[in-house]
């Protein structure tokens, strides 16, 4: 294989480092992926001869903050796909994106009786939100439901869809299960029915080409840290018109164009729905992960992280006593597994002690794990910095593992 890994790690400080006094193996970019030099070198330059506020200083230094920190909103939107910058709305992340679309458009636009299609597969950041706008409108939250493998069961989601939606709120990619969704089919299908289309894209960004203009969908969300960028920035991407449309989310400095005491008038996008200081040193931060992106040979190092992906869920497979929780011939990113008399969490720390990062758990995605008919999985996620070194790495501590709790 021509793709470099272990060049590609270097470039990662964390991964040279030890846990317990053993090399790091780090399957945990699902829950959040390690960070490239350049991109803490960023931040580090950023606070130490850049910072200042943005949109705001007629000085230098706040003119080269702002730059930096819009010249990110470009990159993003040319990495997505998005025909303008003004689509790409910053947020904290996945969790406050999708926040904002139920807060904004939801309390507008859904009224009682309307219903908001969701599939069982969701992180709760891509469901809660749902549930607290069907309680306080009374619209009805309508169960996309999971097949015993791991898929959504596309036959009660056209028969759901032929009863009137006025949303579908879907994952690219499960958090939990790995699934990659068949959303090519599925999204032109709600559109035709009417839905407006809510895509939760924090698995999928880190791991194959989104290409936005192509999807279809109305709303997109994706965190910054999942695609090597800094904690405490995402992105809401919308259709601009539907975008336009929404109210101001919160008030405050930035959304505003002209106030009195009694009343204000708002800002363009994006800057309208995004009151208050931004995380700077993040968007920044993000920018440089994008520049990383880039700069590598990214569909090389995303068949390599899959090579990788395929390897780990056969090499799981020969273990006695273990099941994969979710098996759709299309995943990617996460492999759940239970084994037999064994809880997850005992796994979980013996596998700490081996300096080797899962995680534990539900997932945030309690209702997925319900239909799997299991409560918590050790789960195995990948990077494209992971290489088959890191899953025989796995494979042996579970076996260690398995000896200690036999
Ligand atoms: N959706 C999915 C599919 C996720 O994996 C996550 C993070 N685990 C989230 C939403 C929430 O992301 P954040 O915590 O960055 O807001």
């Amino acid at each position: 294989m021509s793709f470099d890994v272990q060049a590609l790690r270097a470039e990662f400080p964390i991964l040279s480092d030890q846990v317990h006094g053993k090399p790091l193996v780090y399957l945990d970019t699902g829950a959040s992926s390690q960070k490239p030099e350049c991109v803490i070198e960023a931040m580090s330059q950023y606070y130490r001869h850049q910072h200042a506020n943005v949109h705001r200083g007629i000085h230098q230094l706040s003119q080269t903050a702002t730059d930096a920190y819009e010249a990110t909103r470009d990159k993003v939107a040319q990495w997505i796909g998005a025909n303008r910058r003004e689509e790409v709305i910053f947020t904290r992340g996945t969790t406050e994106s999708i926040n904002l679309i139920a807060q904004t458009w939801g309390r507008t636009q859904v009224r009682a009786g309307d219903r908001l299609l969701v599939s069982e597969l969701e992180h709760h950041a891509n469901l809660v939100p749902w549930q607290m706008l069907a309680q306080s409108t009374g619209a009805e939250l309508v169960k996309i439901p999971l097949l015993p493998d791991g898929t959504l069961d596309l036959n009660v989601y056209e028969a759901e869809l032929a009863r009137g939606a006025k949303l579908l709120a879907i994952t690219e990619v499960s958090n939990a299960l790995g699934t990659i969704l068949p959303l090519a089919d599925m999204i032109p299908k709600a559109k035709a029915a009417g839905a407006v289309v809510v895509v939760d894209g924090a698995q999928a960004v880190p791991h194959h080409r989104v290409n936005l203009a192509e999807m279809g969908a109305d709303f997109y969300v994706f965190s910054g840290h999942k695609m090597y960028g800094p904690t405490g920035i995402g992105v809401l991407w919308g259709r601009f018109d539907l975008l336009d449309s929404l109210p101001p989310w919160q008030g405050g400095g930035d959304m505003i164009e002209h106030v009195t005491f009694e009343a204000s008038t708002y800002n363009t996008l994006p800057y309208r729905l995004e009151a208050g200081t931004p995380a700077i040193a993040e968007g920044i931060g993000l920018g440089a992960a994008l520049d990383w992106l880039n700069s590598i040979d990214f569909d090389a190092a995303v068949a390599h992280e899959h090579e990788v992906f395929d390897y780990a869920r056969q090499q799981l497979k020969q273990i006695p006593g273990l099941r994969l929780i979710g098996e759709a011939d299309e995943a990617a990113g996460a492999i759940s597994f239970a084994i037999e008399g064994m809880a997850a969490s005992d796994l979980g720390t013996l596998l700490d002690h081996q300096g080797i990062a899962v995680r534990t758990g539900h997932h945030c995605a309690m209702p997925a794990l319900q239909a799997m008919g299991v409560n918590g999985t050790t789960r195995a996620s990948f990077g494209l910095y992971n290489s088959r070194d890191d899953v025989d790495a796995l494979i042996r501590g579970l076996n260690v593992a398995r000896d200690i709790l036999a």
